[in-house]
């Protein structure tokens, strides 16, 4: 169905122009990835989830006036998004060790750090991503030493949002991923939250008994990914009402 124009193709998402200037739909695939795009999988459910709690936790961002490109959401597994000049950085911010840090600095996943940690990699899949400082980040020029402020601030607003967020539903933050987006209002240029936020980009534990409900299942092989992202959005009540998991009790192994 040729539909419309497809704009960029992603690992988990794809981009297609959108219906007025200025927008984009986001559709959300069932691919999944982990180590640099060595290990994948098709995973029935989880772009539909992806962009419920995408649409979820950005609405909510709204309403705390961070901005972000969420507009609406169209069917199950599309969305209007504002468009925007994407900043080559993942930003990433950690409350507790886990992942690559506990494997960098050989700590114990899972252990509380002094304060939230935000920090950078420059995106690009064939170095791997690879960590960056913000020297760097302002030398080549990919951001301004002013963009960089304002990156840290947003990203500790989402940090503060995300953890009280979780925390109500008895999930833990254990760090998370976004992706900052320039927007132009005719010559005033303003950074906003982009790209998702869900169980992909994020660790979230039980705070109770520490089981991993993110895409660590998948990475580490620790279950059905479906059935864990089924249960954020259960906890969360933003279950869409006609995906089968959603009807069944919920075994995570
Ligand atoms: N992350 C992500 N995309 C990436 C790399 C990391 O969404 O390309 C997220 C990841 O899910 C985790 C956080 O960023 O919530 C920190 O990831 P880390 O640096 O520990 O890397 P990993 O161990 O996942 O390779």
């Amino acid at each position: 169905m040729a539909r419309r124009k497809k704009i960029y193709e992603g690992k988990a998402k794809i981009l297609y122009e959108g219906p007025e200037p200025g927008t984009l739909v986001q559709y959300f695939k069932d691919d999944a990835t982990a180590f640099n795009a060595e290990k994948r999988a098709t995973i029935e459910g989880k772009g539909v989830l992806n962009n419920r709690l995408s649409e979820f936790f950005m609405t909510g961002l709204s309403n705390i006036g961070v901005p972000n490109h969420f507009i609406k959401r169209l069917n199950m597994r599309e969305q209007l998004i504002r468009q925007v000049e994407i900043i080559p950085l993942e930003v990433i911010v950690r409350n507790f060790a886990a992942g690559s840090m506990a494997k960098r600095l050989g700590l114990e996943e899972g252990t509380p750090l002094p304060r939230p940690i935000v920090e950078f990699s420059y995106k690009d899949d064939a170095l791997g991503d690879p960590l960056v400082p913000e020297e760097y980040i302002i030398a080549f020029g990919w951001a301004s030493q002013q963009d960089m402020d304002d990156i840290v601030a947003l990203a500790l607003r989402v940090n503060d949002f995300l953890t009280g967020v979780m925390f109500g539903v008895g999930i833990k933050l254990v760090d998370f991923k976004i992706e900052i987006g320039r927007i132009w209002d005719n010559d005033y240029m303003r950074l906003i939250v982009a790209d998702e936020i869900s169980p992909d980009s994020c660790r979230l534990w039980d705070i109770e008994t520490g089981q991993k409900l993110d895409k660590d299942v998948f990475r580490r092989d620790l279950g059905n990914l479906t059935d864990a992202y089924t249960e954020v959005a259960r906890r969360l009540g933003v279950l869409p009402s006609n995906v089968t998991h959603a009807a069944k009790p919920h075994v995570i192994n």
